[in-house]
């Protein structure tokens, strides 16, 4: 599900909802009228009194409007007393913004886009955990302080820990740059990524996440299914595209070509993806063809995650 696939689905239920609660109203009313015979007569009053008041005022008699119109809100009021001893409320809007109809001045009102993104990150989370990786949660102290051949863990860490940080705050669809997360498993980068993810889908970006394995395995049934390219598209078209796991789907020639696409495709657009993979560089120069890594190799930002399975390190502290 896209994000503007909740949208479509929220302002929808939100205009059901304000239709229900219409239908409930008018229900009431219209027992009211058949069980009141009073208010049975204010309406056929007001109704009648209404039209003459249109004709007085087009012949131009002000003291006979005034008289007619003080009738009409005396009227108006009985009838109001009747339906709140009734216990018949009036329609509360949930929204005074766009009174319920989801959009305020042609545009997508803040409730529905609150709504939204509320939706689609509960939709993420059946797939992902989302609801656990945030930046605040993300715990340097498993990062040992030490010197190896390839850095310092906790010092590259908390630099990547930083350029993540910095990614949200500056971030832009049409400049941000790509990223690549390389490293072995349990180091983070599913967690840095959806903390990204988390971040901008409150900021109202249109972020799409996924394992390459069910990304890729979407876009291929429905490709030769004959459907549609929809996921696809719509990989191709969001502001943040996130790719977790690249290398733990079987790759196919089909595959292959996917994978060149979407990463030429967004780079051409200038819009931003980020990759996490345990691969090395060299493995996927091997399994996605030289292209597809000459394109991560130059145009991606690069990152090694350093440290030891975290994964590991919790299980054998329990
Ligand atoms: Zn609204």
């Amino acid at each position: 599900m896209t994000k503007r696939e909740c949208y479509d689905i929220c302002i929808e239920n939100k205009r059901n909802s304000l239709s229900s609660r219409i239908a409930a109203r008018d229900n009431a009313l219209a027992k009211l009228e058949s069980n009141n015979p009073r208010f049975a007569e204010i309406k056929r009053l007001m109704s009648a009194l209404g039209a003459k008041i249109a004709i007085t005022a087009i012949a131009g008699d002000k003291k006979k409007l005034k008289d007619m119109e003080d009738t009409l809100s005396a009227l108006d009021e009985e009838r109001r007393g009747i339906v709140k001893c009734a216990g018949i409320e009036d329609i509360e809007y949930e929204c005074e913004n766009c009174h319920d109809t989801g959009y305020c001045a042609g545009k997508i009102c803040d409730c529905i886009k609150r709504a939204a993104t509320e939706l689609y990150i509960g939709k993420l989370s059946e797939v992902a955990p989302i609801g656990d990786c945030r930046f605040e949660n993300f715990d340097l102290s498993y990062y040992p302080d030490t010197e190896t051949e390839s850095g310092n863990p906790k010092k590259r860490m908390t630099s990547i820990l930083k350029l993540c940080r910095e990614y949200v705050i500056k971030f832009d669809p049409k400049t941000s740059e790509s990223l690549l997360f390389t490293g072995n498993t349990g180091l983070g980068k599913t967690h840095l990524s959806l903390a990204i993810a988390y971040e901008l889908l409150l900021k109202g970006y249109d972020v799409i996440y996924g394992s390459a394995y069910n990304l890729f395995s979407k876009m291929e049934s429905e490709h030769f299914s004959g459907h549609s390219d929809k996921s696809y598209l719509d990989a191709v078209g969001c502001d943040l595209l996130i790719i977790d796991d690249l290398g733990g789907e079987f790759v196919s020639p089909y595959i292959q070509s996917l994978v060149y696409n979407i990463v030429n495709t967004r780079l051409l657009a200038r819009k931003p993806t980020i990759i996490n993979t345990n691969l090395s560089m060299q493995d996927i120069n091997n399994i996605y063809t030289p292209r597809v890594a000459s394109r991560l190799l130059g145009e991606y930002n690069a990152k090694r995650f350093l440290g030891i399975d975290i994964r590991q390190q919790k299980s054998a502290a329990k």
